[in-house]
């Protein structure tokens, strides 16, 4: 059986694009239409109880409010002008997490349709520079169009297979921040309009499917500049999570994984058991560059609530 959730008992989320207003303007915005605002939620339950025409600001992330089931935002002004992108939660961790700071040089591997490299950009100001590769020139159209909406600048995308891009390319010689969040089974896709399919998860599929993950993961480490890397997937198979992580930091003992948002609910299974003479690693999903044994090179820098 899939993994699929009923998506219409679940809160919809919509993230504020800071690149085009504030969360102050937008919340006025729906006061003046006839919503109510409850404020700053204060645990998970006020997530699940939201009905009719209320929101609220998210639990952990800054720039997320949270409507009742069902809302739809997708004829609204708000949305058309991109001053708010209808994103999942879940989808709104990895760049979160990743903070890369305004001025940095980023790199989203695995990029299209793009509400990733928009969130990057909103978190780095549009200052720096935002390299996004993806391999399907529709989906990188679809991206296009999304992040002009959006109001993104910084960005420069490429019709390309992230495997074949050079790391040691002076062109990337500066890339500090990469954020990974490559094909997936979908397996913990939720369904929130009509017509998804099923996700397809023959042993076959998954294995390929953690095969490509792991080259990228392995690839990306391979930057000369890098200092972190958030790496994401839809699924909950552990083959294409945990283990791909674990398989790649074997190989690239220079890494180590940080615990963040220590008062996130739900953690990864840990990592498979380190050989002696090895430091403990941490099961939460951001990798950084650190000598074993020392402190990560990124950790005293605008790391979200851990390091
Ligand atoms: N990060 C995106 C977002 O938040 O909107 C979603 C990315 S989606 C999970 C994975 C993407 O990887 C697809 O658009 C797919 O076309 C692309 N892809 C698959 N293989 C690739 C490769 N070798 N190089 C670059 N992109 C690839």
């Amino acid at each position: 059986s899939s993994g699929q959730i009923e998506g219409n008992q679940l809160p919809r989320y919509v993230r504020v694009n800071t690149l085009k207003t504030t969360v102050e303007d937008v919340i006025d915005y729906l006061k003046r239409e006839g919503f109510n605002y409850h404020g700053q939620a204060g645990r998970m339950e006020d997530l699940r109880t939201l009905s009719g025409k209320t929101f609220i600001l998210d639990l952990h992330l800054p720039d997320l409010l949270v409507f009742p089931p069902k809302t739809d935002f997708h004829d609204h002004f708000l949305y058309q002008a991109g001053h708010i992108i209808l994103q999942d939660k879940a989808s709104c961790l990895p760049a979160y997490l990743l903070n890369p700071p305004a001025g940095a040089q980023v790199l989203d591997a695995c990029a299209a349709p793009g509400n990733k490299t928009s969130h990057l950009a909103a978190i780095m100001r549009n200052k720096g520079k935002l390299f996004a590769f993806d391999l399907d020139a529709k989906r990188l159209s679809t991206m296009s169009t999304l992040l002009l909406r959006a109001g993104v600048t910084c960005q420069q995308l490429a019709n390309q297979d992230f495997l074949k891009v050079d790391p040691e390319s002076p062109e990337y010689s500066r890339v500090e921040y990469i954020l990974l969040d490559p094909s997936c089974s979908g397996s913990g896709m939720v369904c929130l309009r009509d017509g998804c399919s099923e996700p397809q998860e023959g042993a076959g599929r998954l294995q390929a499917l953690a095969a490509f993950q792991l080259r990228c993961l392995n690839h990306a480490l391979r930057f000369p500049s890098l200092r972190r890397l958030a790496y994401s997937t839809c699924s909950i198979h552990t083959q294409e999570n945990e283990e791909v992580v674990s398989a790649c930091l074997q190989h690239n003992r220079g890494y180590r994984l940080v615990p963040l948002l220590p008062g996130w609910p739900e953690r990864g299974l840990p990592p498979a058991p380190v050989p002696a003479g090895q430091p403990g690693h941490h099961s939460h999903p951001r990798l950084l560059r650190g000598r074993p044994g020392a402190p990560s090179r990124g950790g005293g820098r605008g790391g979200r609530g851990g390091g």
